[in-house]
């Protein structure tokens, strides 16, 4: 999960079917932002057998320990994107104990991909975990202090690979009831090639993790510390907005600065492109639609008195629909074009395709609200928080199929668990983990118990 994204550069997308279907949902602001949780439904939606609902709930809470133990141990050693050889040597070799059918190792550079078949036939499920870490040092004084310096585990997926292992243990331990198969990914550079390459979910995509078997659906979850443990945010629709950087690059004429008029002035340009493109969100927008539009650094000139030859920006765009990006590309372009010809100035934009919206399904998304409320003790212990405007790259896997990505409340003011992911001071409150594997093995098993 990328709240800011500095250094995340993505490749080109493949636009399915469902990307379109889900598009027209999307191109209504009311549905893209009204967030809802259905009323009404309760545990009599659940699909999932009653006694197997409570040794779920008794299993997750008796691996505590070991949730613990796992999470605690990758904290103390984590790994950048696709560098992920121990994470994954120790995600292998837990699945090949627990007896899954397939465990593909390198798949996407350092991912993991391990199968489960259930003693009945059924529908096939995914079940997502990132497991790559931050560069940025750790300065939380805690027994499982990072031995790495300058990268930590500041946006949690060490906890999300502990709750992944945690759902294949209780899974695997009741197989011959399942209906189906699960298809476990743990998914190397959620927080984009450190090298400036595909993210990890795109590179596990073309290493055909969806070939076969071939899930229907997919589940995932990101640890939250802006919410208490003991609950979890679920959207129904947009949950995260879609995020692409770009280049503009403005070319005017170099020149002596004392005989401007022999040239043409790319920082005069430039000034007043940044200011226009602010009209962008605040007057060629529905403010109804969100977007951001930020610059995030600009570069130019060669000396105090002389008239650069160029200058280059680079931004971010985000935006909470799906075709959001290309309608402000369009308009970037429109607006720079405008005031580079009034000038006799030329451009070039560079957009390459981002990660589009994280968008729940609202079928699975609203089939599994019961489930959740059920797992965390009632329906008031579930929120609905507005979409983000941070993006993951779990969307890349709701373009190809329907996928639900809920947020496990990490964080515990009592116990001064509060700073965000993404800075030196996170951490989680680990009473969650249990809890994440409970809720993320109950909406799997009740997305393959369901007619
Ligand atoms: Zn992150
Ligand atoms: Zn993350």
């Amino acid at each position: 999960m990328k709240p800011e994204c500095p250094n995340a550069r993505y490749g080109s997308i493949d636009r399915s079917v469902h990307y379109h279907a889900r598009t027209m949902q999307l191109r209504s602001p009311l549905l893209a932002l009204i967030v809802f949780l259905p009323v009404g439904a309760g545990a009599q939606d659940i699909s999932v057998p009653e006694p197997m609902r409570q040794r779920v709930a008794q299993q997750a809470a008796a691996l505590r320990p070991r949730l613990v133990e796992v999470r605690r141990d990758i904290h103390r050693h984590p790994e950048l994107g696709f560098r992920e050889i121990r994470t994954a040597k120790l995600v292998a070799d837990r699945l090949r104990a627990l007896k899954f059918d397939e465990v593909r190792e390198q798949v996407g550079v350092t991912g993991v991909v391990g199968v489960l078949r259930g003693g009945r036939p059924g529908k096939v499920v995914g079940v997502r975990a990132d497991m790559d870490a931050l560069p940025i040092p750790e300065l939380i004084e805690v027994p499982y202090k990072s031995t790495v310096a300058n990268v930590k585990h500041a946006c949690g997926h060490d906890g999300h690979v502990s709750i992944g292992l945690g759902v294949a243990e209780v899974l695997a331990g009741m197989r011959a009831e399942i209906p189906g198969t699960v298809v476990f990914l743990f998914q190397p550079a959620e927080e984009g090639d450190p090298d400036g390459g595909k993210s990890g979910a795109e590179r596990m995509l073309e290493a055909g993790v969806f070939a076969g078997p071939a899930p229907t659906a997919i589940f995932g979850l990101h640890v939250m510390p802006t919410l208490q443990v003991g609950t979890i945010g679920v959207n129904v629709g947009a949950a995260m907005a879609s995020s692409n950087r770009f280049t503009l690059t403005i070319v005017g004429k170099k020149t002596h600065a004392a005989y401007p008029h022999t040239g043409i002035d790319p920082v005069v340009i430039a000034a007043q492109v940044v200011s226009a493109l602010q009209t962008i969100p605040s007057r060629m927008n529905n403010a109804a639609e969100p977007i951001v539009l930020s610059i995030g650094t600009i570069n130019g000139g060669n000396r105090f008195n002389i008239i650069a030859d160029q200058v280059v920006l680079t931004g971010t765009v985000r935006t909470l629909s799906q075709d959001g990006p290309e309608r402000v590309r369009a308009l970037i372009e429109r607006v720079t074009r405008g005031i580079t010809e009034a000038s006799g100035a030329t451009f070039t934009l560079d957009f390459p395709a981002g990660n589009p919206v994280t968008f729940n399904d609202p079928t699975l998304a609203s089939a599994s609200v019961p489930v959740l409320a059920e797992v965390m003790g009632g329906r008031d212990r579930l929120t609905s928080p507005p979409p983000q405007m941070g993006a993951e790259d779990f969307a890349l896997y709701q373009q190809k199929i329907p996928g639900l990505f809920f947020f496990l409340g990490v964080g515990n003011t009592e116990k001064k668990i509060t700073a965000m992911i993404h800075t030196e001071y996170f951490d989680m409150d680990e009473d969650a983990l249990p809890l994440g594997v409970r809720a993320l093995t109950s909406v799997t098993l009740d997305y393959l118990f369901r007619k």
